[in-house]
């Protein structure tokens, strides 16, 4: 997996330009119009997509002024039902019948990542507009595809990063509060895969990555819960920078050698249950780190990893994200389901396997159930047979199969 120094790489490593501030999006114009004259401004449209990016209808409203005041031809779509290959085709067709010359995405991460990934299809620029600090889609190379019911297929990796990134902290102030705790659950997740994917690697700017990693771990340690308690605030921005560009930089500077692994798989299983939708990704991604950590535990008898778990269930107790799966809304999944979604995250191309041991749906299984256990000083074995026992017990309960009650 290590990159010799001979072999060609390709980075995408920054936006072109970032622009921002409290009133970014209104001082953007010109730098909008530099780039094309016949936008199609990409967003959402559904109930669900306006939780976390709001109606593509309101936040066009700003856009719109700012885009008449350069006297600029844009058209409005959206990526409804959701990033995919049936609305990229659709996207495409209006990218098509509009003449586009550029294309905007305002929005959530799904947003950012169609109007990314559209733009790339038909070759055009992108500007990103992200409308909560929930990932750090705005910034990333990176798209990531989903069925019309959400689940995650594939991710693709783009020729650049956007052209131009508008980061408006106002624009971010009025997103819900649990969009900010998600995007610091998603970035937190950076150390934890960066480090077990390529901590021991001797390739330069893969070590400058890690150890930008850990120290966007520390700053979020540091400062979330000052954030969380003011939003606008001068700390609230620091960690608004934290999750849409720090982390950004990381994925950019890492490249596909600085790749995710089990948190981001258990995610990725996750998707594949409709009742998992209301969740964030972030949130999705913050309960996988646990995972991940609790498979290093039992499979590995990495103390290390025991540790951190205790260290991350207090922080996550601090700020509010879901440290298992019944705080996922996932409480009342059958065995069925769970082992539906470690199936899919130990599947053959996973990220999951990037772990230095094998994981199998069984042991996922345990550790997806156990992520609050207490540190035991037993031997590994015998914590991962108290977890398949606890299993087994859910599975032996009446009525099970269809409500077990696995957390
Ligand atoms: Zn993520």
């Amino acid at each position: 997996m290590n990159q010799s120094p001979t072999s060609l790489l390709s980075l995408t490593v920054a936006p072109t330009q970032v622009l921002r501030g409290p009133q970014a999006l209104e001082q953007s114009g010109e730098a909008i119009a530099h780039l094309g004259h016949r936008p199609l401004v990409v967003g959402g449209n559904s109930l669900r997509d306006s939780f976390a990016s709001r109606p593509l209808a309101t936040l066009a409203s700003q856009l719109q002024t700012v885009l008449e005041r350069q006297k600029l031809n844009y058209s409005l779509a959206s990526y409804s039902p959701d990033c995919s290959e049936t609305s990229l085709a659709s996207l495409r067709a209006a990218a098509t019948s509009h003449q586009a010359d550029l294309i905007i995405g305002i929005g959530g991460g799904k947003a950012m990542d169609t109007a990314k990934l559209l733009a790339h299809q038909c070759k055009l620029p992108v500007v990103t507009i992200p409308t909560s600090a929930a990932t750090c889609a705005a910034w990333t190379g990176l798209s990531n595809i989903y069925s019309d019911q959400g689940a995650f297929q594939y991710d693709v990796t783009l020729d650049r990063c956007p052209d131009l990134l508008v980061l408006d902290y106002s624009l971010i102030q009025t997103a819900p509060k649990r969009t900010l705790i998600a995007g610091i659950g998603d970035a937190l997740a950076k150390w934890y895969e960066a480090s077990v994917s390529s901590g021991s690697s001797p390739v330069t700017l893969i070590i400058a990555a890690v150890q930008q990693a850990r120290v966007l771990r520390d700053i979020l340690f540091q400062k979330s819960a000052d954030a969380l308690k003011e939003p606008g605030s001068e700390v609230w921005q620091e960690v608004v920078d934290a999750t849409v560009l720090l982390a950004g930089v990381i994925g950019g500077l890492g490249g596909a050698q600085c790749r995710t692994v089990a948190a981001h798989a258990v995610h990725n299983g996750l998707t594949h249950l409709r009742a998992a939708h209301d969740a964030l990704h972030g949130e999705k991604v913050a309960y996988g780190i646990l995972v991940q950590l609790r498979l290093e535990e039992m499979l590995q008898g990495n103390q290390l990893a025991a540790s951190a778990r205790q260290q991350l269930l207090k922080f996550y107790d601090e700020i509010g994200l879901p440290q298992t799966l019944d705080a996922l809304g996932l409480g009342n999944i059958t065995l069925a389901e769970l082992r539906q979604a470690a199936e899919i995250a130990c599947n053959p191309s996973s990220d999951i396997h990037r772990l230095p041991f094998q994981v199998v749906p069984e042991q996922l299984m345990a550790a997806m159930v156990s992520t609050t256990t207490p540190v035991e000083r037993t031997r590994s074995q015998s914590t991962l047979t108290a977890a398949s026992s606890l299993l087994l017990a859910a599975k032996a309960e009446p009525g099970a199969g269809k409500e077990s009650d696995l957390q």
